[in-house]
Parts: structure tokens; sequence; C-alpha cells
């Protein structure tokens, strides 16, 4: 009895399990020595569960490798936690009994907190580890910076604080806000978000530092904040040609560069007007065969004006040409 290609194929995946009859078996096996078609389709079947079971195992050891790691990361966590409560408890214990009330303790505290904050938070924390350290570490350094402030009766906790905070931001709000999950507008604009508060915090350092000081607020650090903006002119123009102009990426060096030159040539010069209430013919004087005292200024900014336009019209012209092409 012979049998045909549709009754064999509904038979091989039994045969391939080894569960059916001797009876199937036989025919199976005599219309696969004559059939190549349903040879290929049984080869098939092997193939996939092979492939099947390699992916498996190779998911569950994967799988178990990382539960260990994560074991392991917490316990060794808890561990140091437990270390760094033994001179927190000390601590408590000896400033009661010298001074009969918790002064310095606080201080111990938020700076095991703060050492707590880098060590036991990246190795507990399962998701989000970068978000949670760096919360914990800037949290825990403002408590310490508070609790110095408040023991030593200084005046001098938003002048450490705020600059610490713009150095942080600088250089972790493009992480932070990448990682956060923003909505709508805010969503396509995180460089825009992350520069916005570099500038609030730049200028705010600015502030704090002038109420600090008792500088004379007309008088002096306005100066300070005129100067901060024209210097921020660089920076955000490039930043707003770089993310903001549709063109193509050698179009935009070109224009960063151009910018750059003009603003390090004549921008500059806006600073001059500031403190000195006049802007000096930035190229007078220039001479590029002569260096001297009376000629290195003027060019310098004779150089970066030039630089800028030839090297910036190089890459325009690579752009321009680019997008001819293409
Ligand atoms: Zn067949």
């Amino acid at each position: 009895m012979k049998i045909s290609c549709d009754v064999a194929r509904d038979l091989l995946p039994l045969y391939h399990d080894a569960v059916c009859s001797s009876g199937s078996k036989q025919l199976l096996e005599e219309h696969l020595a004559d059939c190549d078609s349903c040879k290929l389709v049984l080869e098939r079947i092997r193939d996939n569960t092979i492939d099947d079971r390699i992916k498996y195992e190779r998911e569950e050891v994967v799988g178990h490798h990382t539960k260990t790691v994560k074991r392991k990361s917490f316990i060794t966590g808890v561990s140091i936690a437990s270390v760094l409560a033994v001179p927190i408890l000390v601590c408590l214990i000896v400033n009661l009994a010298v001074g009969r009330a918790l002064d310095w303790f606080f201080i111990v505290l938020t700076s095991l907190m703060t050492l707590a904050s880098v060590t036991v938070v990246p190795l507990v924390r399962e998701r989000k580890k970068g978000l949670w350290t760096l919360g914990g570490f800037t949290g825990s350094l403002i408590l310490l910076l508070m609790t110095c402030a408040i023991y030593t009766g200084g005046d001098w906790f938003f002048v450490a604080v705020i600059p610490i905070l713009f150095g942080l931001c600088i250089l972790f709000a493009p992480y932070v806000l990448s990682q956060s999950r923003l909505t709508g507008i805010a969503s396509r604009h995180k460089g825009l978000i992350a520069m916005a508060l570099d500038t609030l915090l730049l200028f705010a350092v600015i502030i704090a530092s002038g109420l600090y000081t008792g500088a004379d607020i007309l008088a002096d650090w306005h100066l300070g904040i005129l100067t901060a903006l024209v210097s921020l002119i660089l920076p955000w123009g490039l930043f707003l040609i770089i993310r903001y102009v549709k063109a193509n990426t050698f179009l935009r060096a070109g224009l960063s560069v151009i910018f750059s030159g003009f603003f390090l040539s004549y921008g500059l010069g806006l600073i001059d007007w500031i403190l000195e209430g006049t802007v000096p013919y930035r190229f007078s004087g220039a001479n590029l065969f002569v260096w001297n005292d009376a000629t290195i200024n003027p060019n310098i900014f004779l150089l970066a004006l030039l630089s800028g336009l030839i090297v910036g019209g190089i890459f325009i012209l690579v752009g321009v040409l680019r997008k001819k092409k293409g």
C-alpha cells in the first residue's frame, strides 16, 4: 500500500517525534525512500527543532546568568549598606553621649548617604540605575552642604549649591532628558530644554555670586550678566544652526564655522562695548606680515574672520555640490 504526499506530510511530525505506530512508520519510510520533496520537509522539521532548542537553551543560560549577577550585586549592595550603617550608629551614640544633642552626626549621616548613592544605589536598583544614582547623589550632596552650612552657621549654601547644580546640569541634563519620557512638543526639543536649563543656571550662578559678595547690583555685576549674555551668543547660535537648520551636514558645518568666525571677530566687540562703552574698529592696524603688541589683536580678529569665511565657504560649497548630486 502506498500513501500520498498529503498523508505523508500529516504523519511527518508524528514520525519526527517517534510517536506514530510501527505500521505508519513503515509506510512513511517507504514513501520517503521515493519522494524527495517529503524528505526535504522532514529535514526542515528537524532543522527547526534544533534551532528552537538552541535558542531556548541560549535564553535559558543568559536568563540564569543575568539572575545570578543581579542577585550577587543586590547582596553586595546590601552588604555595603550594612557596613556604612556601623559608623552611622557609632556616631549617633557618641554624638548623643558627648553633646547630648545631634549636630555633627547629621554631617556624618549625609556624607555616608552621598557615598551610598554612588555605591549602594546602582547595585540594588534593577531599572533606571543611572537616573536613580544621579538623583540620589545630587540630593544627598545638597543635604550634606545644607547640614554643613547650618552646623557652621555659614551663609555660603546657595553660592556652593548653585554652581554644583550648574556643573551637574551641563554634564548630565542631556542624559537625564534622553532617559525621560517626555510627551508632545517637549519630546522633540530635548536639546533646547537642556540648553535653556544650562543658561538659567548660569545666570543663577552669577546672581548668587553677586549677592554673596555683596556687589553693587547696578554698578558692578550687571556687567557679569551682560558679558555672559554676549558670550552665550556663540553656543546658542551653534546649537540653533546644528539642531534646527534644515540642510545637510556640510551646509550646517559651513554655517557654524562662518558664524563662529564672525562672532570671534565682531561679536566679541560687544563685550568691549559693555566694559568700556566704545567698540573699537576690530581690524585697525592689522597686518598679517607684522606680529607685535600693536598688531596681535587686530591680526587675530582678522584671521578668525578670514579663516571662518574660507573654511566655512569650502564646507558650504561641498554641501551645495552634494545636495545637487542627490
Ligand atoms: Zn511525498
